[in-house]
């Protein structure tokens, strides 16, 4: 459930730092960590940070459980794969983001604002857990009853061995 690393938004995670740790593929969610669940503006800081991950040799491959046009939207402005319908934690979408990619398990890190999907989802498959603060907390009410029960775990984050970016 918990993840390894935690920022306070995808733009603050080091290129350099992921691939001192072997790292040579990242799967990103897409709602609430490359854009706004409530819209589809990428900010200049999200385009900034792929290009600099891209500019690493880090591949970059989006799964969303959304299905709506947005996501192909943003993964063609991006230029990066997207897989959607992926219904994390399951497994399928990561594993098919991986095949993308052409990466192995302990070389993908997983980005993503949710723990009981991204991160799950993460520590399932053996995969790099990094958490981010979400974007847009004017969320469905689903959403935001799974934040209630996440931010205990987030509460006990002190006490676990997470690195800060
Ligand atoms: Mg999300």
């Amino acid at each position: 459930m918990y993840p390894k690393i935690c920022a306070a938004a995808i733009h603050e995670i080091d290129a350099l730092k992921l691939k001192s740790k072997g790292i040579k593929g990242v799967i990103v969610d897409l709602d609430n960590t490359l854009v706004s669940s409530k819209s589809e503006h990428l900010t200049e800081e999200v385009r900034d940070w792929v290009e600099r991950i891209k500019k690493e040799g880090i591949s970059l491959c989006i799964v969303s459980n959304n299905w709506q046009k947005k996501g192909k939207k943003i993964a063609k402005i991006l230029d990066v794969p997207i897989v959607m319908f992926a219904f994390k934690p399951r497994k399928r979408g990561f594993k098919t983001a991986m095949r993308i990619i052409g990466t192995k398990r302990h070389e993908t890190a997983v980005i993503g604002d949710q723990i009981f999907t991204d991160i799950l989802g993460a520590n399932r498959l053996m995969l790099l857990p990094i958490l981010v603060e979400p974007l847009n907390l004017n969320e469905p009410i689903q959403t935001r009853f799974l934040r209630v029960l996440e931010y205990r775990f987030v509460n006990r984050f002190h006490e676990k061995d997470i690195e800060w970016m």
